[in-house]
C-alpha cells in the first residue's frame, strides 16, 4: 500500500531550487527519473514538468533501504534539506545543478511498472509505441516543452485579441455542413431520425453571422474537423485561431495579424520586423513557382523569354513564339558542380516533370548542356540572370505557370541541397490577390479557390461571367518558410453578389437556399463589410518549436492513419446505440 501525501505540501517544483535555497527544508513531489546506487550513498533524480533535482540519501540505513526499492517512474515525495554541491559535482546541464537535497524522509506515493521506453533518455522510440503510451511520452522533456510553449502562445493570443477589442465567442460543434471544400464528419441525430449534424470544418458562416449580429470583432481558438484522406502531416481535427472583424479591408487584417506574430514570436525570444512583405499570387507563382514561397533563400526565377524570341536556338524560339516562356534560376556557387553532379541534377529535374533542363555556367570555353546555344546567347542569358562567375544558371521552357511551378520545385531542391534554408530563420510573407475561382477539368466547372463567401477585387467584378479565371479575390494567405500559416479574405456582404457567385459556381438557387438559405437571408438584414482570417495553431507551434510534425505539438494526436492508438478510436459501437440512432452498418 503506497504512502499517502499525509500533511505534506509541495514547497518547490523540481526545477526551482538554487543556491539561495541552501539550508531550506523542502518537500518535493515528482517522478523518479534515475537512481544511482553507489553502495553507501544513493542519488535519485526527481522530475516534474518544471525540471529535475538531485536527491542524496546517505548515513541513514533505513532510508538507504527505502531508496533501493525505488524504480524509474515511481511517484515519490521527499522531505529534506537543500545543500550546495561540491565544486566537482556541480551539474551545468541542470538549472538546479548547483544544489542537491539531503533526504530526511521518502514517501512512495505510487509504484510504476517498467515503462516500455525510457523517459529519461531521448532515444529513438517508434512513433507507434509513443502514441500508444502517450501519457509516458508526454512526460519526456521535449513534449513537456512543446505543450508549455503551446500554452504560452495561446495565452499570448488571447491577451492580444482581448487588448484589441475582440470577443472570444464559441460557435457550435454540432453544426450544419460548411463550405470549406473537404468532407464533413457527420453526427446522426437520435431525435430527428435520418438527419445529421456536421462537425464544423471552420466556423466560417457563424463568424460572418456574428458580424451581421453587430459583434464587430470576434476571435476563437477553435477545433475544426475535416474528413480528408490523411496526407503526410494532417490531422482530422486541428486548431485554428479564427478571426473576423467588421468594416475591414485587407490592410486592416494585415495590420492586426502582424503585431500578433510579433507577440507570438516573443515567446521564443525572436523579433519579427513589420510590415511583413507582400507579394501577389501572380508574382509569387512567376518568381517562386509557388503560392507558398519560401523566402529564406533568394533563388528567384528570372524570365529570359525575350532573349530567345529571335535566337538561333530553335527549341526555345518556337516555345516563345507559341506564347510560352523561358525561365531560369541561378544557383549561387553552382559553377563548382562536377559534370556528374550536373547529370544527377538533370535527372532529378526530369523526375519532377521537367521535359528538359538546360544548365549554363560561366567559363571559357562556354560550357553548357546545349551545343546549339552559342557563346553570345549564353553570355547574355547569364548576364540577364545576374549570374556571377561562381554561379550556375538552370533554364527551362514551356507554358508560363507550369514552367515556373517546376522551377519552384527545383529551387527548393537546390536550396535544401545547398543548405540555404536555415531552420532558425523565419521569413514571412503575405500572398495576396488569389484567383477567386479555379476551373476543374474533371467535372468541367468552376470552384472557389478559397470559399464561396470571398469577395472579388472591385476592379474584377465585371469579369465574373466573361472571364471568370481572371477574377482576383480579396483573399490572402500568411506564409512562413514555405508553409501556409493561415488564410482569409474580405467577404461578400451583398446578397445579390453572393447569389451571383453561387450561380457562377453552378450552385442552383434552390441548392443555395437549402444549404445556406439562413445565411443568405441574414445578409439581407444589414451586413457590415467584413473580413477575417484563420491561422493554423498546430502548424504555428510546430514551427516555433522547431518540430517537423504537428503531432509533436498536440497532446493526443492520431496516427497518419487516423487512429487514436491510446484510446483505440475509432471503434465499433453496440447494436443498441446504432438502433437508437436509426443506423444500420453495412458489412
Ligand atoms: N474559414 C477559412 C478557413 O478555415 C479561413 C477564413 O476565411 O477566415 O480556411
Amino acid at each position: 500500500m503506497p504512502d499517502q501525501l499525509g500533511d505534506w505540501t509541495r514547497t518547490h517544483t523540481c526545477g526551482a531550487l538554487r543556491t539561495d535555497d541552501v539550508d531550506a527544508d523542502v518537500v518535493l513531489l515528482g517522478w523518479v527519473h534515475r537512481v544511482r546506487d553507489l553502495g553507501g550513498v544513493t542519488f535519485i533524480d526527481i522530475r516534474d514538468r518544471a525540471g529535475v533535482s538531485q536527491l542524496v540519501v546517505r548515513d541513514n540505513d533505513a532510508l538507504l533501504v527505502a531508496a533501493k526499492r525505488l524504480r524509474s517512474e515511481f511517484v515519490i515525495g521527499v522531505r529534506g534539506v537543500v545543500q550546495r554541491r561540491s565544486d566537482d559535482t556541480v551539474n551545468f546541464k541542470l538549472a538546479t545543478g548547483d544544489v542537491e537535497i539531503l533526504v530526511r524522509e521518502i514517501r512512495v506515493l505510487s509504484e510504476a511498472k517498467t515503462p516500455p521506453f525510457q523517459i529519461a533518455e531521448d532515444g529513438a522510440v517508434s512513433e507507434e509505441l509513443r502514441l500508444r503510451y502517450r501519457y509516458l511520452d508526454l512526460r519526456r522533456p521535449r513534449l513537456q516543452h512543446n505543450l508549455g510553449l503551446r500554452h504560452r502562445v495561446t495565452m499570448a493570443v488571447r491577451r492580444y485579441f482581448d487588448a484589441h477589442g475582440f470577443w472570444e465567442i464559441e460557435t457550435p460543434i454540432l453544426a450544419k455542413s460548411t463550405p470549406e471544400g473537404a468532407r464533413d464528419f457527420l453526427v446522426p441525430s437520435r431525435v430527428h431520425p435520418g438527419e445529421f449534424y456536421a462537425l464544423p470544418q471552420s466556423p466560417q458562416i457563424f463568424k460572418q453571422i456574428l458580424m451581421i449580429a453587430g459583434t464587430d470583432r470576434y476571435f476563437q481558438i477553435v477545433r475544426c474537423f475535416r474528413d480528408e484522406d490523411q496526407r503526410a502531416d494532417r490531422q482530422l481535427e486541428f486548431t485554428q485561431i479564427d478571426v473576423e472583424m467588421s468594416f475591414a479591408r485587407p490592410e486592416s487584417v494585415y495590420g492586426l495579424i502582424e503585431p500578433l506574430m510579433q507577440e507570438v514570436f516573443k515567446e521564443i525570444g525572436r523579433d519579427v520586423s513589420v510590415p511583413l512583405p507582400r507579394i501577389s499570387y501572380a508574382d509569387a507563382i512567376a518568381k517562386y513557382g509557388s503560392d507558398k514561397p519560401d523566402l529564406r533563400c533568394g533563388l528567384e526565377i528570372v524570365d529570359l523569354s525575350e532573349l530567345f524570341r529571335d535566337s538561333e536556338f530553335r527549341v526555345f524560339k518556337q516555345i516563345v513564339a507559341d506564347g510560352g516562356v523561358v525561365r531560369g534560376i541561378v544557383v549561387p556557387g553552382g559553377n563548382k558542380y562536377s559534370r556528374s553532379q550536373l547529370d544527377v541534377l538533370v535527372d532529378q529535374a526530369k523526375q519532377m516533370g521537367f521535359s528538359g533542363l538546360i544548365w549554363v555556367r560561366p567559363g571559357e570555353p562556354p560550357l553548357s548542356s546545349v551545343k546549339a546555344l552559342n557563346a553570345d546567347a549564353l553570355g547574355t542569358a547569364l548576364a540577364r540572370a545576374q549570374a556571377s562567375a561562381e554561379d550556375l544558371l538552370l533554364m527551362a521552357a514551356g507554358p508560363a505557370e507550369a514552367t515556373s511551378k517546376l522551377l519552384g520545385q527545383l529551387r527548393l531542391h537546390v536550396a535544401k541541397k545547398e543548405n540555404l534554408l536555415r531552420a532558425d530563420e523565419f521569413a514571412f510573407t503575405w500572398v495576396t490577390d488569389f484567383p477567386l475561382l479555379e476551373y476543374h477539368e474533371d467535372d468541367a466547372r468552376w470552384y472557389s479557390t478559397h470559399h464561396p463567401f470571398t469577395a472579388p477585387l472591385d476592379a474584377d467584378v465585371d469579369k465574373l461571367e466573361s472571364d471568370p479565371g481572371a477574377v482576383r479575390a480579396k483573399a490572402y494567405d500568411l506564409v512562413l518558410n514555405g508553409t501556409e500559416l493561415g488564410g482569409g479574405s474580405i467577404r461578400i456582404h451583398d446578397s445579390a453578389l453572393q447569389a451571383r457567385i453561387f450561380r457562377r459556381l453552378g450552385i442552383t438557387d434552390e441548392e443555395a437556399k437549402m444549404r445556406f438559405g439562413f445565411f443568405l437571408e441574414a445578409l439581407e438584414y444589414g451586413t457590415p463589410p467584413h473580413g477575417g482570417i484563420a491561422l493554423g495553431l498546430d502548424r504555428m507551434i510546430a514551427l516555433l518549436a522547431g518540430e517537423s510534425s504537428i503531432r509533436e505539438v498536440m497532446a493526443f494526436p492520431k496516427t497518419s492513419n487516423a487512429v487514436d492508438l491510446m484510446a483505440g478510436a475509432p471503434s465499433p459501437v453496440d447494436a443498441r446505440q446504432l438502433t437508437e440512432l436509426h443506423l444500420k452498418t453495412q458489412p
